[in-house]
């Protein structure tokens, strides 16, 4: 059956690491991949066109299409617009609240060719590959009430932390079963010493570890974990969290590859339709340069590939082919390193076409 993929470039460099990313997308297709690809705008280049961030046209597309790679949204252009509402950013989080994309799988991978990216020391870093788990739909991102109001002559601002059980355990499943596809270890991240909504995230993550007997959870204070994520991040291999915790370890985490240009993620949802994204943002300030690092988004497409597409095979070689260049030495200014060749946007998408 015909797989519908949809390409949402946005703002910054996102059409410049897209376009790469679909050379690999149509190379895929002539390896055997079975999908029609299709463009549509979000974010700060839809305002401009549509005056709002996420259109209905978009917002239709995305609904009928397995798979979404969005490049990066937002940029000083935008920041002025009143309207909240209608900034870039809330046509991201609209796609994911539209389409339930409730799993944020974030993978923080150091690649052995890019060990001096790191700030931290080779033995602390070199071979680390962590999958941080994070619910992206709610917690105290989305829970209510919510505002600013008066209260006893001054304004006080307040937001909900809620989780309900059956959010808990999608979540929770996501997460064993990637425990389970990977080195059968998870830790669940909480503040249950303190948070109500978390000691019930803790009871959940425990009657779930039932059914998985053959991966060990353990549970860790979220403070701790940002301290052990620094001395010791090699003890982690999947760590699963709520909305925010997980915005701020999985930050964390990517810098300690040294190199946000290389790290993907993948939203999926229920049905297992996915939006698949670089970790970093639309990097205004080289935008339009064909400076951009595109390897990022060309692991997302590896991602889509192996999680809404189930083309395993096709995802491998995508990493194999990333590989391949890196070992060849060709780097963009951001991975940039003594000896190695400085290349281009587009001249890292030839190498790797090259290489797949
Ligand atoms: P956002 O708010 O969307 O997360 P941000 O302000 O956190 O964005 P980024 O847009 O990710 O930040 O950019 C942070 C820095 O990293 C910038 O200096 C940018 O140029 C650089 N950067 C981000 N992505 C890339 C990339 N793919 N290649 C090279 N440099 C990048
Ligand atoms: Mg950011």
């Amino acid at each position: 059956m015909t797989r519908r993929i949809l390409v949402l470039p946005g703002d910054g460099i996102g059409p410049e690491i897209t376009a790469q990313a679909v050379r690999v997308l149509e190379a895929c297709q002539k390896l055997g991949l079975d999908a029609e690809i299709e463009q549509s705008l979000v974010g700060g280049s839809a305002y401009d066109v549509h005056g709002v961030p996420l259109p209905d046209e978009t917002l239709d597309k995305a609904r009928n299409a397995d798979a979404i790679l969005l490049g990066a949204v937002g940029g000083p252009k935008w920041d002025r617009i009143e309207d909240l509402s209608k900034r870039p950013e809330k046509g991201l989080l609209g796609l994911r609240k539209e389409l339930g994309l409730f799993g944020n799988l974030r993978p923080a991978i150091l690649y052995p060719q890019l060990a001096d990216a790191s700030s931290l020391k080779p033995e602390i870093v070199s071979g680390l590959d962590i999958m941080i788990v994070r619910e992206l739909t709610g917690g105290i991102y989305f829970g209510q009430p919510r505002g600013i109001e008066e209260r006893d002559g001054q304004r006080v601002g307040f937001n909900t932390y809620v989780y309900s059980e059956s959010e808990i355990e999608r979540i929770g499943r996501v997460a064993f079963e990637m425990a389970r596809k990977r080195n059968k270890k998870l830790c669940s991240v909480d503040k249950a010493n303190v948070l109500e909504v978390t000691i019930l995230w803790r009871e959940v993550m425990d009657r779930l570890a039932a059914e998985y007997p053959d991966v060990e959870l353990s549970h860790m204070y979220v403070d701790n974990a940002a301290m052990q994520l620094v001395r010791a991040p090699k003890q982690f291999d999947v760590v699963v969290t709520g909305n925010m915790f997980g915005d701020i370890l999985s930050d964390a985490a990517a810098m300690l590859t040294g190199s946000i240009g290389m790290l993907p993620s993948a939203s999926l949802n229920e049905r297992g339709q996915g939006m698949y994204e670089p970790c970093h943002g639309s990097a205004p300030d080289i935008a339009g340069q064909n400076l951009a690092n595109p390897l990022a988004t060309i692991l997302s497409v590896a991602m889509m590939l192996r999680y809404s597409l189930n083309e395993p095979q096709l995802a491998e070689r995508i990493e194999a082919a990333v590989g391949k260049v890196l070992d060849d030495g060709l780097r963009t200014a951001d991975i940039a390193s003594e000896g190695k060749r400085r290349v281009s946007t587009v001249e890292m998408g030839d190498a790797v076409l090259a290489a797949l």
